[in-house]
C-alpha cells in the first residue's frame, strides 16, 4: 500500500531507489568485567533500561498523531512484545550474571545471536522481523545510558539504494561518501545541520526528520524521495512512479543546460564581477569545484581531514592534503579553515553531547586555542602549503578581538618555527575571520582591521542568532535566513566590511540558495562559497540580474518585521 511520510528536505532533486535500512549495521558496546559484589547493581541497571524502555513505547502509542498510517500502532505493539519476550528481557541478565559483565555487552552478545538466527531465516517476512529486534535493542541500548554507535557493514550498494537511519553523525556521511547513495532518509536532523551540510556537498536529494521512518519502511520498499518538498512516497502507485520519472529526466535535463555556463565569468547584467567559490570537506572534492567553474575554494572544512580515523592526521600528511588542493586550483584562491572541531563534529571519541549545550563550549578555535600543540601542528602545515600557490588561512567561529590576537599570536609562532627551520612559505599570506557568532557581526568595528578578509557562516550565526540547535530537529522549523535579526546582521557585516575595503565572503549554507542570490547582491555581497552543486544554479541568477534595480527591493526587506511581507517582497525581488 502506498503512503507518504513528510520531513526536511536538506538537499533538492528526485531520487528514486530501493530502501537500505541504517539498522542492518552492527552495534557496538563496550565490555568490562565486574566484581561479584557489583552485579546485583549491574542487574538493576539492565531492569530499569527495560522499564524506562517500555514506558517509551507506551508514551509513543498514546500519542500517535491522528493523521498517521493505521500501521504504526501495530508497530509499537510488535516492539512492545519483542521487548517483552524474555529473550531480550531475561536473557541478558542471565549473560550478566554468567559472564560478569557489564550490561551493554550482555544486551550485544544477546542481539548477535538473535539477529545471527534471524539471517538463517528463509521466509522473507519473518526475516524481515530481523528490524524489528535491532530497533529494539537499539532502544535498549539507549536506555542503558550508552550512545548506540554504528558500524557500517555495507559494501556495495549500487546507484538506486536509499539510506535509511535515525540519526548520522557527519562522520557517517562522510564515510557514505564512498557507497553512492541515491539519497539519504534520517529520522532526525535538521536543514543545516553539518549532517546535511555534508549530505548535501554529496548533492543528493534527501530529507530529515523523518519521524518513524525506520518503523514504517522496509528493507527494499521502493521510495520515491522528493528533497525539494521534502516528502517520501513508499511504495508508489505505477501511475506516480511514472510521474516522477519524468521529473527526474526534466531535472536531468535542466542540470545539462546548465553546465554549458560552466566557463561563463559570473557578473551582473550591468557588469559587476562575482565571485562563485566552492566549499569542500576533503581534497578529492576539488574535483567538483572544478567541473562546476568555481572561481575559488572559498571553505576547506579541514576538520573532516580528523575524522573516521583512530590517530590525528600529522603535520606532513596536513601538509600534503592542503598541497594537493593548493595546487590543483592553479592559483585559484583556496581558503584553508582551520579545523572547526567540537560541538557535532568530534573526534578521539569525545562525545560533547554528554554536555548540555556542546555547541556553546569548547568549539572551532576555543579549541585550537586551548590545545596549542596540535593547533601549531595545522597551522604549520597550511603555511607550508602557502608555498604552493593562493592559500588564505580563515578562523572559525571568532566571537571577539582576544581571540583574533591570540590566533594571530599562534601564526606567528607557527611562522618563526617555520623560518628557524629554512621551511618556505608565504609571509603575506591572508589571514580571515569567520563571522557566526552574534556578538563578532556587532564588534566587528574593534578587529575589523587586524584581519585580511571576512567570511560570513551563516549556519552558525543562524544558530546562535534565534537560538536554535542546529542538530535539534525540533527546532529546525525556526530556522529562518529572513529573520531580520539575520538580515540585518549580514547587512551590517557586509557594509562594514566594504567601508574598510574588507574583502567579505558568505560561505554558509544562504550562499547556495538560488532565491537569496539576489538579496544578498543587494546588499553587497560580492563573493560567495557554497557547494560545488550549486554553484551553476547561482551562476545562472547572477547573470540574469541587475544590481541596480535588486538594490533598493533588498535594502526594503531590512525594513519589513512581518515574515508574509517579506515572502511576498522576496518573489517580487525574483520575478522575471
Ligand atoms: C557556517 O556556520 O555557516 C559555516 C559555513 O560553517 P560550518 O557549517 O562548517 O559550521
Ligand atoms: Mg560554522
Amino acid at each position: 500500500m502506498s503512503f507518504t511520510i513528510h520531513g526536511t528536505g536538506i538537499c533538492g532533486g528526485i531520487a528514486i531507489g530501493q530502501a537500505l535500512l541504517h539498522s542492518h549495521t552492527r552495534l557496538e558496546a563496550g565490555h568490562y568485567l565486574l566484581p561479584r559484589a557489583q552485579i546485583a547493581e549491574e542487574l538493576g541497571r539492565f531492569d530499569a533500561a527495560v522499564d524506562k524502555t517500555r514506558s517509551e513505547f507506551k508514551t509513543l502509542r498514546d500519542n500517535i498523531p491522528s493523521n498517521s498510517p493505521p500501521e504504526f500502532e501495530a508497530f509499537i505493539d510488535v516492539h512492545m512484545m519483542i521487548l517483552n519476550d524474555s529473550t531480550l528481557s531475561k536473557v541478558p541478565r542471565e549473560i550478566i550474571e554468567r559472564e560478569q559483565c557489564n550490561a551493554e555487552w550482555a544486551l550485544k552478545l544477546q542481539s548477535d545471536e538473535l539477529l545471527a538466527q534471524f539471517d538463517a531465516i528463509e521466509d522473507a517476512y519473518l526475516r524481515e522481523r530481523r528490524a524489528d529486534v535491532f530497533q529494539v535493542v537499539e532502544r535498549l541500548m539507549h536506555a542503558l545510558g550508552g550512545q548506540p554507535r554504528y558500524v557500517p557493514d555495507i559494501v556495495d550498494t549500487g546507484q538506486s539504494k536509499i539510506l535509511v537511519a535515525h540519526d548520522l553523525s557527519p562522520a557517517d556521511v562522510l564515510q557514505f561518501k564512498q557507497h553512492q547513495f541515491a539519497s539519504f532518509l534520517t529520522e532526525l536532523g535538521g536543514t543545516t545541520s553539518h549532517t546535511a551540510v555534508v549530505a548535501r556537498s554529496l548533492n543528493l536529494p534527501s530529507v530529515a526528520s523523518l519521524h518513524y521512518a525506520r518503523s514504517l519502511i522496509y528493507e527494499n520498499d521502493t521510495l520515491i524521495v522528493d528533497g525539494t518538498q521534502g516528502v517520501v512516497i513508499v511504495d508508489p502507485d505505477p501511475q506516480v512512479l511514472a510521474d516522477y520519472r519524468l521529473r527526474q529526466h526534466q531535472n536531468e535535463i535542466d542540470r545539462k543546460k546548465l553546465r554549458r555556463l560552466r566557463t561563463t565569468r559570473a557578473m551582473t547584467l550591468d557588469g559587476t564581477g562575482v565571485e562563485l567559490h566552492a566549499n569542500i570537506e576533503l581534497p578529492d572534492d576539488v574535483a567538483e569545484a572544478e567541473e562546476n567553474g568555481a572561481s575559488g575554494i572559498g571553505l576547506f572544512r579541514t576538520e573532516f581531514l580528523f575524522m573516521n580515523r583512530d590517530t590525528l592526521p600529522n603535520e606532513e600528511e596536513q601538509f600534503e592534503a592542503y598541497r594537493q588542493v593548493v595546487e590543483s586550483m592553479h592559483g585559484l584562491p583556496v581558503t584553508i579553515r582551520t579545523y572547526d572541531l567540537g560541538s557535532d563534529k568530534n573526534i578521539d571519541g569525545a562525545d560533547r553531547s554528554a554536555l548540555q549545550n556542546p555547541a556553546l563550549g569548547l568549539r572551532a578555535i576555543r579549541l585550537c586555542l586551548t590545545e596549542p600543540r596540535r593547533f601549531q601542528i595545522q597551522l604549520r602545515a597550511i603555511l607550508r602549503a602557502s608555498h604552493y600557490g593562493n592559500t588564505r588561512l580563515l578562523i572559525p567561529m571568532i566571537s571577539g578581538v582576544n581571540e583574533v590576537d591570540q590566533t594571530l599570536h599562534q601564526i606567528e609562532l607557527a611562522k618563526q618555527s617555520l623560518r628557524a627551520k629554512g621551511i618556505p612559505f608565504d609571509p603575506q599570506i591572508p589571514i580571515g575571520g569567520m563571522i557566526e557568532v552574534p556578538a563578532a557581526a556587532l564588534a566587528l568595528r574593534m578587529f575589523r582591521r587586524k584581519l585580511d578578509f571576512l567570511s560570513i557562516g551563516t549556519n552558525d550565526l543562524i544558530q546562535y542568532t534565534l537560538a536554535i540547535d542546529r542538530t535539534d530537529d525540533s527546532v529546525a522549523h525556526l530556522y529562518d535566513p529572513l529573520h531580520p535579526a539575520i538580515l540585518h546582521l549580514i547587512a551590517l557585516v557586509i557594509s562594514s566590511a566594504n567601508r574598510t575595503n574588507t574583502p567579505v565572503a558568505l560561505c554558509g549554507e544562504m550562499a547556495g540558495d538560488v532565491h537569496l542570490t539576489r538579496l544578498l547582491l543587494g546588499l553587497g555581497l560580492r563573493q560567495f562559497s557554497m557547494h560545488p552543486g550549486q554553484l551553476l544554479a547561482v551562476k545562472q541568477e547572477v547573470l540574469r540580474t541587475n544590481l541596480s534595480s535588486v538594490r533598493l527591493l533588498a535594502r526594503r526587506m531590512l525594513r519589513i518585521a512581518d515574515p508574509e511581507r517579506m515572502q511576498s517582497m522576496l518573489e517580487r525581488l525574483n520575478a522575471d
